[in-house]
C-alpha cells in the first residue's frame, strides 16, 4: 500500500509516524499517510504568512482558473473519490457520490464568485459634510486561514474551507480529521496541479494534541472550524483575539403541522424523515433527530416505522445499502448507551435499537421523557425521537427548547405558517416542505446558540475571510 503524501506550501511531502486509515465497516486498512512534523507545520505557516500579500493581489482570472481546474478534476475523478470517501468514512456509495458532486459545485461557485467579488460604492452626500465625497469599499483578506474539518464530510467540508480562501486570495493551512485524511489529501493533489503560488495552500495531517499550537499561532488570524461543540468552545477560548468561525453540531427538528394531513403528505414526510434521520448513519449536523407531529396526524407514525424498517443496513460498498456503519465502534456504543438510558427512563424503541459492531440500526423512539440525552444532546447517530404536539405554537416552542439552532424543517402548506416559522424559530435556516437536512452549497449556512458562530457557504465564507477597507474620495 502506497503512503499518501500531504502538502506543505503546495509541495507533496511525507512526515513521521505512520497513520493507517481503516474502513469503519470491517476495520481493514484502506490507506496510509504520515503526520506532518513540527518543522513541516512551521514551514507551512511561514509560507502562508510570507505569500499573503502577493496572494491578495493575485488577479481574479488566476484564482478563478485554478478553482475551475479543481472543479473539473473532481468531476473527472468522481468515482475514485466517492470510493475513497466510502472507504475511509463508511458512508454508502450513493451519499459519497453526492458529496463528490457537491464539492465539484463548491469549486465552481467559488470560481464564479472570485470573478465578481469586488466590493461596494457608497454615497456620502446624505449629509452636508459628505457632499462631493464617495466611499469605495473594497474587501481585503484578513490574513492566512487555519481550516479545521470534521470526519463526516471529508471532502465537501474541506472544499468549503479551501475554495473560498483561494477565491479571495487568502492562504490556507488545512487540518483534516485524523480518521478521514485521505480525501483531503487527494484534493491537495488536485490543488497542486494548478498555477497557484507556493504557500497559498497546505493540507497537513496533524494529531489533535499538536493542533493547539496552530490555533494559537498569530500568523493565522482566521480560524474556520467545523466540528463538535466542546472542541469549538476550546478553540474560541484559546484564541480570543482571532476571527473564529464555528460550525458546530445540532439536534435538528422537524414539525408536521396540522394542515399536512393528506395521504400523500404523510407518506412524503415519513419517507423524508426516515431517510434524513438515518443518512450517513445519522452523522450529519443537520440529520433529523427530533420529530414533532401534530396530534391529529395519526397516520404519520405507522408510515415512518414502515419507512425506517425498510432501510437496508450493511456494507456501504453494496449499492443497495442505505445505512452503513458509524465512524467507529466507540461512536456506535455511545449511541447505544444514550438509547439504553432513555429506555431505562421510560422510552419505547418502536423500531431498531440493536447495535452490531460499528453499525447502529435505524431506530425510532417514542415516549422519551424530557431531559433525556437523545433529545437534549446531539445524538449524531441514526436515531429519531418522535413526540406529539398540540398545535403549531407548541411545535415551535419544542423546536426552540434546545441548546442548539442549526436548521429546522416545517411540513406545512400554509405560507403564513412558513413565515411564522422563519420569524420565530431560533435557527440559522428553516426548510419549508422538507427536512432540515437540505443544504445548497451557495446558501449561507450556520447556526445560532450552541450550533456555532458565523456562516459558511461560498459567498458567506468569502465575506468571513475578508474585511472591508474604505477609501473616501473627496472633491468629486
Ligand atoms: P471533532 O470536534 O471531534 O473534530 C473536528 C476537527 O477538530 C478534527 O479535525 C479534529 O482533529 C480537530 N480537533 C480535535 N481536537 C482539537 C483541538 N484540541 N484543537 C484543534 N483541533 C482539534 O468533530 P468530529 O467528530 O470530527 O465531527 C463531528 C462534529 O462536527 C459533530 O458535532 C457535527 O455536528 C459537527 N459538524 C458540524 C457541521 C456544521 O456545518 N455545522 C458540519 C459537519 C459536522
Amino acid at each position: 500500500m502506497d503512503t499518501t503524501a500531504f502538502y506543505v506550501a503546495g509541495e507533496a511531502a511525507h512526515g513521521d509516524g505512520e497513520v493507517t486509515v481503516t474502513h469503519p465497516y470491517d476495520g481493514r486498512p484502506v490507506g496510509r499517510t504520515t503526520w506532518a512534523t513540527p518543522a513541516q507545520v512551521e514551514a507551512a505557516v511561514a509560507a502562508a504568512a510570507e505569500v499573503a500579500g502577493r496572494a491578495a493581489a493575485l488577479p481574479a482570472h488566476v484564482r478563478a482558473t485554478a478553482l475551475d481546474h479543481v472543479s473539473r478534476r473532481l468531476a473527472e475523478r468522481r468515482e475514485e473519490i466517492a470510493a475513497l470517501i466510502t472507504a475511509e468514512n463508511g458512508k454508502p456509495l450513493k451519499w459519497a457520490r453526492l458529496e463528490a458532486d457537491r464539492a465539484v459545485s463548491v469549486f465552481r461557485w467559488a470560481a464564479e464568485e472570485a470573478r465578481r467579488f469586488t466590493g461596494d460604492l457608497q454615497r456620502l452626500d446624505t449629509d452636508t459634510g459628505g457632499v462631493g465625497r464617495l466611499a469605495l469599499v473594497k474587501r481585503v483578506p484578513r490574513g492566512p486561514v487555519l481550516g479545521i474539518s470534521p470526519f463526516n464530510f471529508p471532502l465537501n467540508l474541506v472544499a468549503h474551507k479551501i475554495a473560498p480562501a483561494i477565491a479571495v486570495g487568502a492562504p490556507i493551512v488545512l487540518k483534516p480529521a485524523p480518521a478521514t485524511p485521505l480525501t483531503a489529501l487527494l484534493l491537495g493533489e488536485l490543488l497542486a496541479e494548478t498555477e497557484l503560488p507556493a504557500g497559498l495552500f497546505s493540507v497537513l495531517p496533524i494529531p489533535n494534541d499538536r493542533a493547539a499550537a496552530l490555533v494559537a499561532d498569530p500568523r493565522l488570524p482566521i480560524v474556520s472550524f467545523t466540528g463538535s461543540g466542546p472542541v469549538g468552545a476550546q478553540i474560541r477560548r484559546s484564541a480570543p483575539e482571532k476571527h473564529v468561525t464555528l460550525e458546530l453540531g445540532g439536534n435538528a427538528a422537524v414539525l408536521l403541522c396540522g394542515d399536512y394531513d393528506s395521504d400523500a403528505d404523510l407518506s412524503w414526510a415519513a419517507q423524508r424523515v426516515a431517510t434524513f434521520g438515518t443518512y450517513q448513519a445519522g452523522q450529519s449536523c443537520i440529520a433529523v433527530q427530533r420529530v414533532y407531529v401534530h396530534a391529529g396526524l395519526t397516520g404519520f407514525l405507522p408510515r415512518l416505522l414502515d419507512a425506517v424498517s425498510a432501510l437496508r443496513t450493511g456494507d456501504p460498498q453494496d449499492p443497495a445499502v442505505e445505512v452503513g456503519p458509524m465512524i467507529s465502534e466507540d461512536a456506535a456504543k455511545r449511541v447505544e448507551e444514550w438509547v439504553d438510558e432513555a429506555v431505562a427512563a421510560g422510552a419505547t424503541v418502536a423500531v431498531g435499537g440493536k447495535r452490531d459492531g460499528a453499525t447502529y440500526p435505524p431506530t425510532v423512539l417514542t415516549g422519551v421523557p424530557a431531559g433525556a440525552k437523545v433529545i437534549t444532546e446531539e445524538i449524531f447517530g441514526p436515531v429519531l425521537v418522535v413526540a406529539e404536539v398540540a398545535d403549531d405554537a407548541a411545535g415551535f416552542a419544542a423546536i426552540n427548547d434546545s441548546a442548539y439552532g442549526l436548521q429546522a424543517g416545517i411540513f406545512t402548506h400554509s405560507i403564513q405558517t412558513a413565515f411564522a416559522a422563519h420569524r420565530d424559530l431560533q435557527v440559522g435556516g428553516v426548510i419549508v416542505g422538507d427536512v432540515p437536512s437540505y443544504r445548497a452549497d451557495q446558501m449561507p449556512y450556520g447556526g445560532v446558540k450552541g450550533s456555532g458562530v458565523g456562516r459558511e457557504g461560498v459567498a458567506s465564507a468569502m465575506d468571513d475571510y475578508t474585511e472591508p477597507r474604505v477609501m473616501v474620495l473627496t472633491g468629486i
